[in-house]
């Protein structure tokens, strides 16, 4: 059933993030949010059919004969935005690590909780031994967690199972989740997460698991829509990351990659396979950067893990936007070092740690992030002909999202076409 035609109006600030370009925002252009002051929004069949001001809105006269079979929201000055793309998370695990997060903040580092069998290894635990049902249902809270923070779209990756049945477990859980939810889940296969403790220092023997077994199953259940890798060290080098790479292509997936949060590899080898997005990017050569300026690959930042395992350091952000990399912002969702699922928060992260404006974040957050997700035709930004995901902040100037750090001002999400019902009653006709 296609949802009933909205109108949102009385908005204070639309932040349409439009744009005239045909690539992701780089450098100057992505402060641009294309505002439009005291705003209409009109979505038909779950599709952003009009943009402009409300006054303009009302004297429609298509409007005009049918108000009465319109739902209106009235927006009561308040700021609404493309609905966040979250371009990376980890729903697909069990419970939180509550050990993790005890032991790091009495000393111990990432690696040492996972020598001594916490850390990951906990979270395989969990999700080899869970149904798929149960899997599905922690996921399905999730996505409407998210749905209440603004995102209405979101990659999500599978990775804890580390084992074929695991995997495809992970990742059926997923789509049952996302067959739910209003909003738009993106599957990612993270079979290469970690190497799983039976092939503890047999590393080579799972990748050709990975790549002989798992892809070719994955792709051919059509469960995700990328294959990602954790390359660094501890995890999987960049000629094994490059061999799955490899396999994923020969499969028809598309590739992505966690790189560069522990140790430094050089991107050449890599970008010859286009990543959609290499994510987390702490180390990076400057080398590095103006090849990957020159491709369509996204720099995705996560802050959310510097801040949650209590790193100085943050990605240098504005290396890459000078140097003209399309960066975008995502949450990291996951038990071991990102346990947020508030896209605000990472916004507010990257303002105050890593000196991206307001504006750069939310453009990162929104229309950069569906670059990195390869759905920008249909997501991350309020034009004509886009998917209706919209994000209400009750906040009446933009760059509040990022500045009330720690509460929730998202008080309802549309997405494709579908409100949420958290606006308050009273204000929804
Ligand atoms: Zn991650």
């Amino acid at each position: 059933m296609k949802p009933k035609p909205l109108l949102l109006l009385n908005i204070g600030q639309l932040l349409t993030l439009r744009s005239a370009t045909g690539g992701p925002r780089r450098g100057a252009s992505l402060s641009e949010l294309g505002i439009i002051l005291d705003a209409a929004v009109l979505c038909l069949g779950g599709k952003i059919v009009s943009i402009g001001t409300t006054k303009d809105a009302l004297r429609d006269p298509w409007l005009k004969k049918n108000r009465k079979k319109i739902i209106e929201i009235d927006c009561g000055g308040r700021v609404v935005l493309p609905g966040f793309v979250d371009s990376h998370t980890h729903p697909a695990f069990t419970h939180p690590r509550l050990v993790d997060f005890e032991k790091r903040i009495s000393g111990a580092r990432y690696e040492e909780i996972a020598e001594a069998g916490g850390g990951i290894r906990s979270s395989i635990d969990g999700v080899r031994r869970v149904s798929k049902g149960a899997l599905a249902r922690k996921v399905s809270a999730v996505l409407a967690d998210l749905a209440c923070h603004g995102t209405t779209t979101v990659e999500a990756k599978s990775g804890y199972g580390l084992s074929l049945v695991s995997e495809l477990k992970s990742l059926e859980a997923i789509r049952a989740a996302a067959c739910e939810w209003a909003g738009t889940v993106v599957p990612t296969f993270l079979g290469a997460h970690v190497v799983p403790p039976e092939y503890r220092k047999r590393s080579q023997e799972y990748v050709d698991l990975v790549c002989s077994e798992m892809i070719p199953v994955v792709a051919k259940r059509k469960l995700a829509q990328f294959v990602d890798v954790f390359c660094d060290r501890g995890a999987f080098s960049a000629a094994e990351t490059a061999q799955i790479f490899a396999a994923a292509e020969e499969h028809g997936l598309a590739v992505r990659a966690h790189l560069g949060q522990l140790s430094e590899t050089r991107l050449g080898p890599l970008l010859r396979y286009r990543p959609a997005s290499l994510d987390h990017m702490d180390q990076v050569n400057d080398e590095d950067l103006p090849a990957l300026a020159q491709s369509d690959t996204v720099a995705t930042f996560v802050p959310g893990a510097n801040y949650f395992l209590g790193l100085a350091k943050y990605p240098e952000a504005r290396r890459f936007i000078e140097s003209g990399v399309a960066v975008s912002l995502a949450t990291d969702y996951n038990p071991g070092s990102s346990p947020t699922l508030s896209v605000p928060m990472a916004m507010s992260l990257a303002c105050t740690h890593m000196k991206m404006s307001p504006a750069e974040a939310i453009a990162a957050a929104t229309i950069n992030g569906a670059w990195a997700l390869r759905l920008a035709r249909r997501k991350g930004s309020v034009e004509a002909g886009k998917d209706a995901d919209l994000a209400v902040f009750d906040v009446s100037d933009y760059r509040e999202i990022p500045y009330w750090f720690g509460t929730n001002r998202c008080v309802l999400t549309i997405m494709n076409g579908v409100p949420s019902d958290s606006l308050s009653g009273g204000e929804r006709k």
